[in-house]
């Protein structure tokens, strides 16, 4: 039984992230007590394995004993260290350096941010900051992708393209404009890579000279789009991209905030797609959701011209706490840990979880199943012959993320019926294979529903 005083409290208290709050009330929270590994346990005694790794972001896994003592540690020497007024802290530095080493190409300099909405808002702040610089204020036009996410910021809620986060908050802005996704299974072209590739390159083209081709400042792309349900680009996609801004001076923006740090693979997805951007955001995996931080990694050039513009004068772009040094210290912990098989075993994990996942493209129910390395997604239709999406009147998001609950797994419901999985990168292959079976039967389940039917 969960605590039920919990339950009160939350509903009279807790305002909760992109929630309906009536129908939460309604429902009431369901509470976490503890994790180990890729487990984790609920108020009542419920174990379940973590398919989505918190929010994906613990790709380590929970309950490192040896993130916990270097964040003690950090603690115990120097809890806070501001990074205004030329002051430092040794394992910022440090982070920072190794991240530079580590980056695509030129990417040297690294800002540190709490998370990836603010990373990405920063990202808005130095690229207006940037075309001022170079004596070029009227590049004030950002474009992003239908289906992408950038966070939750003001601004960057604007480039997100959900219509949850634009609806009642007067967004997006007029300098925000959108090109269609590459999304393959529901693409108007069809799935062939290069059509795909194509459509999209005149698709920014076009948008490019309906603005103004003078008017462009940057353009924002995921490697693989999340929260838009994981949507996977052709190969070559996110070069063709990066290629186009490169030839038309719009500089190119890698939102890496959910592919970093292992969940496709490498460190970066950029670098498995062969793409040096002229900014990478990231976040979630950098601290492992251990501690919040976040991380805007840019290139040399920009740098140049940001600090060139301003000469003798403060940039004024700064959080309390921004390189926080507990945070850095768990970021240099976890990167050692990926850097110690993590990543390998991700990798091997990952490629098993595919092989699952695509073993349940015989369902009924399955229309698509996508993804690379510990990131995935299946997409549920009620008639393959026509890609009929689920009706989202019977909420079957709520009722397919309930129904995986009851068999042990925590995965993402999407409210268009996409299942998202990106579990932790040291999962072992039992727990792969749980994954995949208890999936296997919440699907059995949902196709007795006559209501998600
Ligand atoms: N960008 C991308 C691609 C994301 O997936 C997210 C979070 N899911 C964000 C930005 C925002 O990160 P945060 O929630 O840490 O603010």
């Amino acid at each position: 039984m969960y605590a039920n005083s919990l339950i009160e409290l939350d509903r009279a208290h807790l305002i909760h992230p992109v929630a309906s709050y009536r129908s939460h009330e309604k429902h009431g929270v369901r509470v976490l007590a503890s994790a180990k590994g890729a487990t984790v346990t609920d108020a009542s005694g419920k174990q379940l394995i973590d398919g989505f790794a918190g929010l994906w972001c613990v790709n380590a896994g929970y309950g490192h004993e040896s993130i916990v003592e270097a964040a003690a540690r950090q603690m115990q020497e120097l809890p806070y260290a501001t990074a205004y007024f030329g002051l430092g802290s040794e394992p910022a530095i440090r982070l920072a350096s190794e991240l530079a080493d580590r980056a695509p190409g030129d990417l040297n300099h690294v800002y540190f941010t709490l998370g990836g909405s603010d990373a990405v808002d920063s990202t808005i702040r130095f690229i207006r900051y940037y075309w001022n610089a170079r004596g070029r204020p009227e590049r004030d036009q950002f474009i992003s992708v239908e289906q992408g996410y950038h966070g939750s910021s003001t601004a960057g809620a604007g480039l997100t393209a959900l219509p949850a986060f634009h609806a009642g908050f007067g967004l997006p802005f007029d300098w925000q404009h959108k090109i269609p996704s590459h999304y393959a299974y529901r693409n108007p072209v069809g799935d062939d890579p290069q059509a795909i590739i194509e459509a999209s390159l005149a698709a920014l083209k076009s948008k490019v000279e309906a603005i103004g081709p003078e008017r462009v400042a940057a353009f924002y792309v995921e490697p693989i789009q999340g929260s838009g349900g994981v949507l996977v680009p052709p190969k070559g996609w996110v070069k063709a991209m990066r290629e186009f801004c490169r030839e038309h001076d719009i500089l190119f923006v890698a939102d890496e905030v959910i592919t970093g740090f292992g969940r496709t693979g490498p460190l970066f997805a950029c670098s498995e797609e062969e793409v040096v951007p002229d900014f990478i955001t990231t976040a979630k995996g950098l601290t492992s959701g251990y501690v919040p931080m976040g991380a805007v990694f840019m290139a040399d050039h920009v740098y140049e011209t940001i600090a060139e513009g301003a000469g003798a004068t403060a940039i004024g772009h700064g959080y309390t706490y921004s390189a926080h040094p507990v945070s850095a210290a768990v970021g240099l912990e976890v990167l050692k840990l990926y850097e110690n098989g993590l990543l390998q075993n991700g990798v091997r994990a990952g490629a098993r979880l595919m092989r699952g996942l695509q073993s349940l493209r015989d369902h009924p129910l399955v229309g698509d199943v996508r993804g690379r390395g510990m990131l995935a997604a299946v997409e549920l239709v009620v008639d393959k012959s026509n890609k009929t999406p689920l009706p989202s009147s019977a909420e079957p998001a709520r009722r397919i993320f309930d129904r995986a609950w009851e068999n042990g797994l925590v995965i993402r419901a999407f409210a268009n019926g996409v299942l998202g999985y990106a579990p932790p990168l040291c999962c072992t292959e039992t727990e792969i294979d749980a994954i995949v079976e208890r999936t296997r039967i919440t699907l059995d389940e949902t196709l007795e529903d006559p209501d998600v039917r």
